[in-house]
Parts: structure tokens; C-alpha cells; sequence
């Protein structure tokens, strides 16, 4: 069975101290969860002061980048690599953000060089996907998220399904208080589910976590979490307070 996955975008939220206050009520009023991996992505300079305050509470939840640029180091002014990510002490990173494609216009290819990039440093890639409205209208869904699929992972090498997480994020339910209905949702997610098997086998589609992204809040966690392709959820604006970000989490307990 596949373990759920909880993660928190912060996106660019949250001074150094904002940071570390929320990471501390976390890790309190998390200590007791083992049903689900909790994960949070603080923007970059909260990183070290947030996993400081990880460490003090010897706290589960595992730490996250937002980005990361694909080369070692260099002449790349305001980018960050996966080494300086790693020694934050993160151990996750997002690749392929809407907010990345569409605003700053990464492509599936520079994605691509990412992920290898993070899964030779031993960062755990949690890669997005996920199609525009218009796509959507025009019955182009499956299209792009194979598009994506294909592009974003070419030539990459899975020794197993722990190695990346796949985040399906339909573009128009990101930060617009729309989300997918859970049928919408788990039908994209089982569509994916087919294509890493086409491209890394049955083995690893079966066991890999597919995590849907949009609009999650507690009032819709429950059963989005409950659809049998839909392996935990990413959660933007919800997850900047801890209460309702502890409620999405718990209704991830697929045991109650
Ligand atoms: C996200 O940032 O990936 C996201 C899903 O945001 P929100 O939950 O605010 O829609």
C-alpha cells in the first residue's frame, strides 16, 4: 500500500521568524502522525532556520526547496544548486511548478535536466504536472500531461518508486479556490498512473505516489484523499496555517 504524502507550498510566504514559528507548531502538533509522510517547502532563506527548528523538536517532517537550478555552481546570479539545497539540510525539492512554467516559462526540457540533476545529488524530486483551462476545454488533457510526463522524465532512471513523487496539478485549480472533483481528479491520476508504466514499468507505476495539487482545503481534503489513485495532496494556501493544514493532514488517516 502506498503511503500518503502531505506537502505545504509555502510559496513566497513567510519572513525567517514567520518561518520557523509556523515549522515549531508544526512539528508539535504533528509528532503523533505516522500514517502520512509530512513534508513542507519554505522559500529558500527559511530553509537552514526552519530545519534548525526541525532538529530542536526532533520533528518527522521532512524538509523541501521550491526550485533548484540545474548546474553545480557558477555564474548563474540568484539561482540556488542542489548542493547549496541539500546543505540546508533539505531533502526534497519541487521541480516543474505551474507558477515555474507559466511565469517564469521553464520548459519540460530544462525540467528534465533538473530532475537528473536532483536525483544524482540525492534530492528527493517532487516533480508537477498539470494542464492549463483552456487544455482542459479543448479535451487536451491527456495530451499535455503525457507531453509533460515524457518531457520532464526522458532518459531519467528510477531504481524504484521512492525516488520521485508526481504532483497532478490542474492549472486552473491553483490558488483559484476551484478544485478538480474528486472524479476529475483520480481520472488524471490514474491516466498518469499508465504512463510511468509505459515509460518505467508496472513495478514501479504501481508503488510510485501520485499527490493531487489545487485548491486543497479542509473542506475538500477528505475525499480527494479517499480516491484510489490519489496518494496525498500539495497544498498551497492552505498549508500556511497550521490549523487547517493539521485538518487536510488528518483526513489523510484513511484508518478513520
Ligand atoms: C500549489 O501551490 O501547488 C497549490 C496547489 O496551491 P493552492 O493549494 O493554493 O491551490
Amino acid at each position: 500500500m502506498r503511503k500518503k504524502f502531505i506537502g505545504g507550498n509555502w510559496k513566497m510566504n513567510k519572513t525567517v521568524v514567520e518561518a520557523q514559528t509556523l515549522a515549531r507548531r508544526l512539528a508539535d502538533r504533528l509528532s503523533d502522525v505516522g500514517f502520512a509522510d509530512i513534508a513542507i517547502f519554505p522559500p529558500f532563506v527559511d530553509l537552514y532556520p526552519v530545519n534548525i527548528i526541525l532538529r530542536e523538536k526532533e520533528s518527522k517532517i521532512i524538509l523541501g526547496a521550491q526550485n533548484m537550478h540545474p548546474e553545480p555552481n557558477g555564474a548563474y546570479t540568484a539561482e540556488i544548486s542542489a548542493d547549496m539545497v541539500l546543505s540546508t539540510g533539505a531533502k526534497m525539492v519541487v521541480l516543474g511548478h505551474s507558477e515555474r512554467r507559466h511565469i517564469f516559462l521553464e520548459t519540460d526540457s530544462y525540467i528534465n535536466r533538473k530532475v537528473k540533476k536532483a536525483l544524482d545529488s540525492g534530492l528527493l524530486p517532487l516533480l508537477c504536472i498539470g494542464e492549463l483551462l483552456d487544455e482542459r476545454n479543448a479535451g487536451k488533457t491527456e495530451q499535455v500531461l503525457s507531453k509533460q510526463l515524457n518531457g520532464s522524465l526522458k532518459d531519467v532512471k528510477l531504481n524504484s518508486a521512492d525516488d520521485i513523487i508526481i504532483a497532478y496539478e490542474p492549472v486552473w485549480a491553483i490558488g483559484t479556490g476551484v478544485t478538480a472533483t474528486p472524479e476529475q481528479a483520480q481520472e488524471a491520476h490514474k491516466f498518469v498512473r499508465k504512463v510511468i508504466s509505459e515509460m518505467f514499468g508496472e513495478d514501479i507505476a504501481k508503488n510510485l505516489r501520485i499527490i493531487y495539487g489545487g485548491s486543497v482545503k479542509p473542506a475538500n481534503a477528505k475525499e480527494l484523499l479517499s480516491q484510489l489513485d490519489i496518494d496525498g495532496a500539495f497544498v498551497g494556501g492552505a498549508s500556511l496555517d497550521a490549523d487547517s493544514f493539521e485538518s487536510i493532514i488528518r483526513d489523510s488517516d484513511i484508518s478513520i
